[in-house]
């Protein structure tokens, strides 16, 4: 299939931010694929060329590529780099280079035949899939030479696509939902069947692997479609509450409640083969940071396969008291493990299993998994269960929560134990709900925020990014809508180092799922999330989050929003606070004044 047509779909796409019509063009595309390349096809779409879990990189610096692009186009490097500073889009450098070159060759062979070069889809995945795997000596040149060659052979509009999706920059704004609302309208022509096909991504994080599935084997297979070691499960998440009662309320009367480690989620795989694999909370591939909490636990689940869930915590050494999640932040180098892992030793405490030797345990209960993860794990000092009680009053659940706080954690998970407490995978619900310390006064309660855009700061901020714009997800639109604009709790270094911070991000116009009424100097991707503490939350006129939820045309602001230190780098912008949360909060607040 030529690689014009998905580039075709691209531009479509660039020109509309409605998801409705995003979602049109999709399906038609994708009803006119090959079933071999759907899958190839649907990576491509998100910008890169394998599931994000799967730690293979393409590995080429801007200079490498600009190098390309000049041996490409038979035109100096330096010409390419001059090209680049004006333009600042290496995809749009490739298209204006490459045009004036083939113009040139055109010329010089006095052709008659102007047929114009085009390359397929099936050409650019395998020459990417080659470009990620050249590894060791003499990789790079082997990089440069694959990826010069493809230009050559492409088009100058293909070869600016081409480009951004080497560089990262692809960007086209197409949510992992709106892939999925496309492929069950294309494969099976109604929504009916949404829920099966969007668990099937949850337990693999694999759009890929569930279009190729569906495609191939059809819905039955989709609803068959098990957990498996290696692949990510999504993370299911809590709700949260400030009262002991209202917990209760919301759970029949009686729950689990465990202690709320803060540390960093882990969900660690063992395969059949018997290899060790650490995921994030954000499904990245973490296993290289940790090593010995592999070991640990290879040592103390005597299973074949598995897939258990648990929170990784910094101890400290002397005392074994549990330490903040900053002390674990020094694990996440890329070199100098070994040395790390003697300085900040880490714990592990388990508080789920989702799959044991073949079965799927996502859809068992919670009172199942729990009993089944305490038989199976061999507890040791550094590896245990996160401490649980089963409680039915308030009194109780207060006092384990004294109880968890002082023992250094953020407060309680309280789980379900009725017969709906399944493994709810991708999911934020109430079978599970936080009580944290911090809810207990509103003025200190801390939100999680994306980064929308950025302003230049004044007096000894001339020259630097002083402000951010930030924004919560509304998880109904898949939309981010701005909710207050920060300038304090940054360090003089945090202010310098910040454009640096979103240099990757930054776009020339509003991104496409970003609602705002404010412009900032700089617009960028959603990405990055940062912890703001807020001291109330009030009506706006120019913020969108709310918008009208409370009153007709008014949104809702965080007022004197303060950065805590915290970049919230294993947080996704769709985890970041809700809109809905924030609506909760303002409630919340209301009620109190009441
Ligand atoms: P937060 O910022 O409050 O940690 P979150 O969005 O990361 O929130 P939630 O699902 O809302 O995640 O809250 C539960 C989080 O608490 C989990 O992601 C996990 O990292 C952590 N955690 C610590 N102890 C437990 C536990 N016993 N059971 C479940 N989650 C736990």
């Amino acid at each position: 299939m030529r690689y014009l047509d998905l580039v075709e779909v691209y531009e479509e796409i660039g020109k509309t931010t409605k998801r409705l019509e995003i979602t049109d063009i999709l399906v038609n595309f994708l009803k006119s694929c090959p079933p071999e390349l759907i899958d190839k096809v649907v990576y491509l779409t998100q910008g890169r060329i394998y599931p994000e879990f799967v730690p293979l990189e393409l590995g080429m610096a801007d200079k490498m590529i600009i190098r390309c692009i000049a041996q490409a186009s038979a035109a100096k490097e330096s010409e390419v780099e001059q090209l680049y500073k004006t333009m600042g889009d290496l995809g749009k450098v490739a298209d204006a280079m490459l045009s004036r070159g083939k113009k040139q060759v055109t010329l010089d062979l006095f052709s008659t035949t102007k047929k114009a070069a085009h390359v397929t889809i099936e050409r650019v995945y395998a020459d990417l899939d080659s470009i990620a795997r050249a590894q060791g000596p003499g990789s790079q040149e082997e990089k440069i030479r694959i990826l010069s060659d493809l230009l050559r052979d492409s088009s100058p509009k293909e070869a600016m696509y081409i480009i951004r999706t080497v560089s990262g920059t692809l960007r086209l704004g197409v949510a992992d939902m709106t892939i999925l609302d496309a492929l069950t309208i294309a494969f099976t022509g109604s929504k009916d069947a949404r829920p099966d096909i969007e668990r099937a991504y949850n337990v693999s994080s694999d759009l890929g692997a569930v279009a190729k599935t569906l495609v191939l084997n059809g819905l039955d297979a989709i609803k068959n479609f098990k957990p498996s070691p290696g692949r990510p499960i999504r993370s299911m998440l809590a709700e949260r509450l400030s009262s002991p009662s209202e917990i209760l309320e919301k759970m029949d009367g009686k729950c689990a409640v465990e202690y709320k480690y803060d540390g960093e989620r882990v969900q660690i795989h063992k395969t059949e083969e018997g290899e060790m694999l650490l995921f994030s909370r954000r499904l990245e591939n973490i296993t290289h940071h940790y090593p010995d909490i592999a070991k640990l636990v290879l040592e103390g689940i005597p299973l074949k396969s598995y897939i258990v869930e648990g929170e990784i915590v910094a101890v400290d050494p002397d005392t074994g008291d549990l330490l903040p999640f900053q002390e674990l932040m020094h694990r996440r180098r890329k070199y100098g493990v070994e040395e790390a892992m003697q300085q900040y030793p880490a714990s592990l405490r388990l508080f789920d299993i989702l799959y044991a030797d073949g079965s799927d345990l996502t859809i068992k209960t919670y009172p199942e998994r729990r009993s089944l993860l305490s038989n199976v794990v061999h507890e040791s000092e550094r590896l245990r269960l996160a401490e649980q009680k089963i409680v039915d009053n308030p009194d109780d659940l207060e006092a384990f929560f004294q109880e968890a706080i002082s023992n250094g954690c953020e407060g309680l998970v309280a789980k379900s134990l009725g017969p709906e407490s399944i493994y709810k995978a991708g999911a934020r619900g109430w079978l599970w709900i936080k009580y944290k310390r911090d809810y207990k006064s509103e003025m200190t309660d801390t939100v999680d925020l994306v980064v929308v855009g950025g302003s230049m700061g004044t007096g000894k901020r001339a020259g630097h990014i002083g402000t951010l714009l930030l924004a919560a997800y509304d998880d109904d639109q898949d939309v981010f809508r701005t909710v207050c604009k920060c300038s304090t709790g940054f360090t003089d270094e945090d202010i310098r180092n910040m454009r640096k911070l979103l240099e990757p991000y930054i776009i020339p116009h509003r991104h496409a799922r970003v609602d705002s009424k404010i412009t900032p100097d700089i617009w960028v991707v959603p990405a990055k999330v940062i912890e703001v503490l807020g001291a109330e939350i009030t009506l706006s006129p120019i913020h969108t989050c709310g918008l009208d939820a409370i009153r007709k045309g008014a949104g809702l602001a965080i007022r004197f929003p303060r950065f805590t230190g915290r970049w919230r780098d294993d947080k996704s912008p769709e985890d970041a606070t809700t809109v809905k949360e924030i609506i909760e909060m303002y409630n919340k607040q209301l009620k109190k004044i009441a």
